[in-house]
């Protein structure tokens, strides 16, 4: 009686059932164009047409069970259930044209009590190693009794969606059932649509039971005192959260329950874009062999990777086991948060590197969830543009960002979290003139965060955001603590806040229904009555 999908109505008789590194490693390089062998034997693959998620292709059947829990709009898509079938049917009959199939069973959440047992069904062994990196792999005990999964992803897409369905705006489609629970993919390979589908997932199911998902890394001191570090992407979650000091629980998705913080992942996906040993040692020395490495650009004689060729996207990717990084705390599970700190990176230049926040603040900047994108590559064009992402991962969130907010203040009040921003943004003027502050002196900042030097220095109010900044810290220049010390040009910098504070505020309309007075009034004033 060997495994078999024959439940889903998939005949395919070989299945490669969780296998190991090297089998993958073998099949890819055998079977999937263009994958090779780096000089230090990560696994390179390509992604194909799609480098990056696809949001607007993201659909959420529409079921009277879940219909009143979901934040309809433009992040959550509805689908009708029928619809969800066709695709549904389109992938089964792609996977069955397949001479063999991954499967890959494992766990979503490193505690026992809320984590999800996932099976992903797919058609490259990228796919298969990649999921086989992010998720928690079973012990052969573990997986002997795993049974039957709580989710189930049908990774086709190799295939395209069919662009005459209804509700298909383009020929890829990630398509959510809770009901069935189940993800369809159709459409595109990037990797990264399986682990967020999951983590969509985990973020409607655990406000269920009181625990908050969070899109986030996490590490822990040596008192076992917890950071928990938010940001959008790009802002500085997996770089900052290897800390040789500290030992990583995560690097981008966790939650938060009444008996501390545990990590939904196995793996960790880095940012490859200019990697280097100096920099980021950890996640440098993290790829090797069973790490995957995707869509970068490398010497065809050597196999050495060129990190700074963004040719094929600036989103190339590492995605290895978290026990890659050498002080990993395993399993990935830890106690209450003691520091949250909000990540942004402020390409306006106008927040501080590094500040504290009072609750009511945190709850606004939660919910407004700020970061800034630099202007592409478009000549010309420098001024950098806002986005504003509820929870710091809208895009994830299922529910209104109001849940994930209550939960959030509840959690800070209760266990007495000292939230911060740091900013990873620009310094000395906006993109264009400034520059990105250096990621030696973002450490220092951490580290100040964590050992308590902040605790006895003097602090300035911003004049309209109103944070608390620390005006010394240890191994950091005090000039570039106050952003509007290190403007050349006073006015430029004036208007440029007037500018982000507008937009702040603009964005927060559309929740300033939903919370109490303190939290509104804990936004960014106008410079004038400030
Ligand atoms: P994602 O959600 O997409 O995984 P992320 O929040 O994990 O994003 P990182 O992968 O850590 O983001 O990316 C931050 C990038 O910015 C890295 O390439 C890092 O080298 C670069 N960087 C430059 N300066 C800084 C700084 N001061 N602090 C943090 N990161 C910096
Ligand atoms: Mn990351």
């Amino acid at each position: 009686m060997g495994f078999n999908l024959k439940q889903y109505g998939i005949e395919v008789e070989t299945i490669f059932r969780n296998s190991s590194v090297p089998v993958l490693y073998e099949l890819g390089l055998r079977l999937e164009k263009g994958t090779a062998i780096s000089d230090v034997g990560a696994l390179m693959t390509y992604s194909g047409e799609k480098t990056g998620r696809s949001p607007k292709d993201k659909r959420v059947v529409k079921h009277p069970e879940s219909e009143n829990n979901i934040d309809w709009g433009n992040i959550n898509i509805a689908l009708e259930e029928r619809v969800f079938m066709l695709n549904h049917e389109r992938a089964i009959d792609y996977l069955n044209i397949k001479d063999h199939l991954y499967v890959v069973d494992a766990f979503a959440g490193w505690d026992p009590k809320y984590r999800l047992k996932v099976r992903i069904i797919c058609t490259r062994a990228y796919h298969a190693l990649f999921m086989q990196n992010m998720l928690i792999m079973p012990t052969e005990e573990e997986l002997a009794n795993f049974g039957e999964p709580d989710y189930v992803i049908f990774n086709a897409g190799g295939f395209k969606a069919n662009s005459y369905t209804t509700g298909m705006t383009s020929k890829t489609s990630v398509d959510v059932s809770l009901e069935r629970k189940e993800i369809v993919i159709l459409g595109t390979e990037y990797a990264g649509e399986m682990k967020k589908g999951i983590f969509s997932i985990m973020n409607y199911l655990m406000p269920l039971e009181g625990v908050m998902p969070m899109h986030c890394s996490a590490n822990v001191g040596e008192e076992g005192d917890v950071t928990i570090l938010f940001g959008l992407s790009g802002t500085g979650k997996t770089t900052l959260s290897a800390d040789p000091k500290r030992k990583l629980i995560g690097d981008d998705e966790h939650c938060w329950t009444d008996e501390g913080t545990f990590n939904i992942e196995g793996g960790c996906y880095a940012k490859a874009i200019d990697l280097s040993a100096e920099k980021e040692p950890d996640i440098f020395n993290a790829i090797k062999f069973g790490t995957v490495l995707e869509n970068v650009v490398y010497d065809e004689a050597t196999r050495a990777v060129d990190y700074t060729d963004v040719s094929i996207t600036q989103n190339t990717r590492a995605s290895y086991p978290i026990n890659y990084i050498e002080n990993a705390q395993i399993p990935c599970v830890a106690g209450q948060p003691k520091n949250i700190i909000f990540l942004t990176c402020d390409a306006f230049g106008v927040l501080p590197p590094v500040s504290k926040l009072t609750p009511e603040q945190a709850s606004y900047h939660f919910i407004s969830g700020y970061t800034a994108k630099v202007a592409g590559t478009e000549m010309g064009v420098t001024e950098p543009e806002a986005t504003f992402s509820a929870c710091f991962g809208a895009a994830f969130m299922m529910w209104h960002p109001n849940k994930y907010a209550e939960l959030l203040a509840q959690k800070i009040k209760k266990q007495g979290v000292t939230a911060w921003l740091v900013n990873t943004g620009w310094t000395g003027g906006a993109y264009g003139v400034g520059s990105r502050m250096k990621l030696k002196y973002t450490r220092s900042m951490i580290d100040a965060i964590h050992n308590g030097s902040f605790e006895n220095v003097e602090y300035v109010k911003d004049a309209s955001f109103g944070f608390d900044i620390p005006t010394s810290c240890p191994e950091v220049p005090a000039e570039i603590l106050v952003p509007e010390n290190t403007w050349a040009d006073k006015a430029a910098y004036n208007n440029t806040k007037g500018k982000l504070v507008s937009l702040f505020q603009k964005n927060f309309e559309q929740f300033a229904k939903g919370v109490n007075e303190e939290i509104l009034a804990a936004g960014p004033k106008d410079l004038v009555d400030a």
